[in-house]
């Protein structure tokens, strides 16, 4: 292997910099050339390629986004799409591509793989950690400190007003963003995709704060329909069955993916691709890098796409405990 592509794809997070900085250096210390492939398989099909060298990739451990852009391509859904991919490719000379992104984007590298024999890696970077393989993903760790931090400031006018606030968190299909941050926080109650903990029991659980004395309350909640309701309507609902409750909703919405990554998910991004490139030229393919036991491991790309992220029984349970 002398040439390797890199692109980030999906939903872009904090960290994917650091990735690409340490992917493109492992290249260099092992004299493969780096190639840039902007805004994701978009620019695959579009052959918008740019070789990158360590110098490159200065100053930008720090920076959150990705300056190799991410975008969401129809085209490479398509044969005919992957085919021009394909070509570009080839022209290109690159003999292997590393993919950052979730597992849409792990799906496609996986299709073109099959359909033309070159080989792939998937680096987990994504904020909703939600992927089979990795405890953490690149990114989840500073959606963590930004979700909390700016709960942190919600709580501070939450109690001088004696308000119950329902704030909704990323993670339309997975609830690992709102119940790690709703325990950092302090949050009363976490209402996650993974569990339906019912109507009724979020009124007695936020009737029973009042009695003890709670001077105000959060609610963290997992983007989408939840409960049967969005959060506006969950808010509503609440505040009509218990009017002791002055209710307020706040959605932190995209604030969730930019910032600066932190230290944790730098030093992830960096292991995870360190890890990537080697693994390429010691001649095996198709896999991704994660994380598992605070090590840095392997699962085939197939398994990790097919695999479900689980929530952590331990965690809920922290949560129903600390939150009386
Ligand atoms: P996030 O978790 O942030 O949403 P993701 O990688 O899961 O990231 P997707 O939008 O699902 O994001 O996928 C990114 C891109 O991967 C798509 O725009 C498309 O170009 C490609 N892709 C996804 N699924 C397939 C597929 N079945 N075949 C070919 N390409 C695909």
């Amino acid at each position: 292997i002398r040439k390797i592509g890199v692109l980030t794809s999906g939903g872009d997070a904090p960290g994917m910099n650091a990735a690409i900085r340490a992917i493109v250096r492992t290249c260099a210390f092992h004299d493969v050339m780096c190639v840039g492939i902007f805004r994701g398989f978009q620019g695959l099909v579009e052959g918008d390629f740019e070789v990158l060298g360590p110098r490159d990739v200065n100053y930008i451990i720090n920076k959150g986004g990705t300056i190799l852009k991410t975008a969401r391509c129809s085209a490479f859904k398509t044969e005919e799409g992957r085919k021009t991919a394909y070509e570009n490719i080839k022209n290109a000379q690159l003999d292997a591509l590393i993919v950052i992104g979730g597992d849409g984007s792990f799906t496609g590298a996986m299709v073109l793989s099959k359909e033309f024999d070159i080989p792939v890696m998937g680096i987990p970077g994504t904020i909703d950690n939600d992927i089979h393989g990795t405890s953490h993903t690149i990114g989840f760790d500073t959606a963590l400190n930004t979700v909390v931090d700016a709960v942190d400031k919600i709580r501070d006018t939450a109690s001088s007003h004696k308000r119950l606030f329902f704030v909704e968190v990323m993670g339309r299909d997975a609830g690992h963003i709102a119940l790690n941050a709703g325990i950092g926080a302090g949050a009363e109650e976490i209402i996650i995709p993974e569990e339906n903990m019912g109507l009724e029991r979020l009124l007695e659980s936020l009737q029973k704060s009042k009695l003890t004395g709670k001077s105000s309350s959060i609610v963290l909640v997992a983007e989408g329909e939840r409960l049967g309701k969005n959060v506006f309507e969950l808010g509503a609902y609440v505040e009509e069955n218990l009017p002791e409750y002055d209710v307020r909703v706040s959605v932190l919405g995209h604030m969730q993916r930019g910032g600066a990554p932190s230290c944790f998910d730098r030093v992830l991004a960096s292991r995870l691709s360190v890890k990537a490139v080697e693994t390429l030229l010691e001649g095996k393919r198709n896999y991704m890098v994660g994380l598992i036991n605070d090590q840095v491991a392997l699962t085939p790309l197939e398994q990790a796409v097919k695999g479900h992220s689980q929530i952590d029984a331990e965690l809920l349970r922290v949560s129903d405990i600390i939150s009386i």
